[in-house]
């Protein structure tokens, strides 16, 4: 078989499961190409993608600005390793901290890279400024927490089967439960130990979590009383997915003023990865001012491939996407009619028990046990009308699209979508 012949489905699917390590679990269905909104499999059937590859996408397959941007500099300079400068690097670290309101950034490649990152300087800073004894500090996190699949980063995961036979594990993480300002509070008043506390603002991973409305504020505020940094994980949550431009949407550049329903809240350390590159290219960063970013000296952190020229062209573009197509606006917007309809749907339906989500990263909870495959066999049905999604920890689907949809889309994909649960009703 030559490199460049065109693969059917089922061939592409056993040439992964021969050659390819067993980790994932994808459903079956091959893509070769992508636009906007749109994928189309191996056999030229179309689909919406409500995926968005986990938010990485939001700008929509193959957006042609970050495309060009990633070419042209593909064509004059890709990699220099930080042993050199770039003349991309400070365009875009400049670019990036001003859109985002921060002093400083650390790039990096992959989310999971992007939260070590944060842990590391977070403990530096609790030895250095914050004056906690070597090797005491702790990092506080939330149970059923995402933040990727490092070594460390399983360590304070709830997930049996991320964690299990990966040991021995790294120390230094307490675990409170998610959405519980109480739990902080305990556990800040009685460890001064305490230097950070993890949390996505949504929690994605775990089945679209979204926490009350002021938990976040609250929470910062008793960061701030505890001096403790508070380090949002945006990873998934971030770059306009969940209808302003981070969902902590602090200092921020966002143009969308109809976001108030949460208040706005600065985290101290700011997470982010996937859709700042739009999905072409693996970017990530870590953003805090200069009290925080200061700790970090030549030699304490960093990756050869991190902050390279065309990670900064195609980031830049990716931004100026997000920022000239108000982005953060349109999942707003979509997202309150998607759940409006829904809940419609909902109303006369004993399939579904509820809707929940901000902006454009939702879930639909099915009427079924967390261990059934309904919500699996939904997303096959789904598929084959035309809709790509994927269920997330048992009985929950994700609805994410590309915050590049149109309204008349969107009503489209209500349509699949509705029709599709309909199947499923007894
Ligand atoms: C996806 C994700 C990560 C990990 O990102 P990778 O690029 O897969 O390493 C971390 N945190 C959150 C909240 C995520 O959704």
């Amino acid at each position: 078989m030559a490199v460049l012949d065109q693969l059917t489905s089922q061939q592409a699917i056993d040439l992964e499961n021969k050659y390819g390590a067993h980790n994932y679990q994808p459903l079956p269905v091959v893509l070769t190409k992508g636009e906007g909104v749109f994928v189309w499999d191996v056999e030229g059937k179309k689909y919406y993608d409500f995926l968005s590859a986990y938010s990485a996408v939001n700008q929509g397959h193959c957006h042609p600005k970050i495309v060009s941007a990633m070419v042209q500099q593909a064509q004059t300079l890709t990699l220099t390793s930080r042993a050199f400068h770039n003349d991309m690097l400070g365009k875009y670290e400049k670019f990036a901290c001003e859109f985002f309101g921060f002093d400083k950034l650390l790039p990096m490649n992959t989310g999971a890279e992007a939260v070590e990152t944060a842990l590391k300087l977070c403990r530096k800073w609790a030895y250095e400024v914050k004056g906690i004894d070597e090797n005491q500090a702790e990092i506080v996190v939330c149970e059923n927490n995402f933040h990727g699949r490092t070594t460390t980063i399983i360590s304070f995961s709830n997930d049996a089967v991320a964690r299990e036979n990966f040991g021995p594990y790294t120390n230094g993480f307490i675990k409170i439960e998610y959405d519980n300002l109480k739990a902080l509070e305990e556990v800040l008043k009685s460890n001064p130990n305490v230097a950070g506390f993890l949390v996505e603002p949504i929690q994605g991973e775990a089945g679209v979590y979204v926490p009350g409305d002021d938990y976040l504020a609250k929470a910062k505020a008793l960061c701030e009383t505890y001096n403790v940094l508070f380090i949002a994980d945006e990873v998934q949550t971030g770059i306009a997915r969940t209808g302003r431009l981070l969902a902590t949407c602090g200092n921020c550049s966002c143009e969308n003023k109809n976001c108030s329903e949460t208040p706005e809240v600065k985290p101290d350390v700011l997470i982010l990865g996937k859709a700042i590159s739009g999905g072409v290219y693996p970017v990530s960063a870590v953003l805090a001012n200069d009290e925080v970013m200061k700790v970090i000296k030549p030699g304490n952190h960093g990756s050869t491939f991190g902050g390279n020229p065309v990670a900064a062209a195609v980031a830049m573009a990716a931004l100026e996407v997000v920022r000239d197509e108000n982005l953060a606006k349109n999942a707003f917007e979509l997202g309150n009619l998607f759940r409006n309809e829904l809940n419609k749907y909902i109303a006369s339906s004993n399939i579904v028990k509820l809707v929940r989500g901000k902006g454009l990263l939702n879930a639909i909870v099915i009427n079924d046990t967390e261990d059934s495959d309904t919500a699996w066999n939904i997303c096959l049905a789904l598929r084959d009308n035309g809709l790509l999604a994927k269920p997330t920890h048992g009985n929950i689907i994700r609805f994410a699209p590309p915050l590049v949809m149109t309204k008349e889309q969107l009503l489209d994909c209500v349509n699949i979508i509705t029709k599709t649960l309909k199947q499923f009703e007894n």
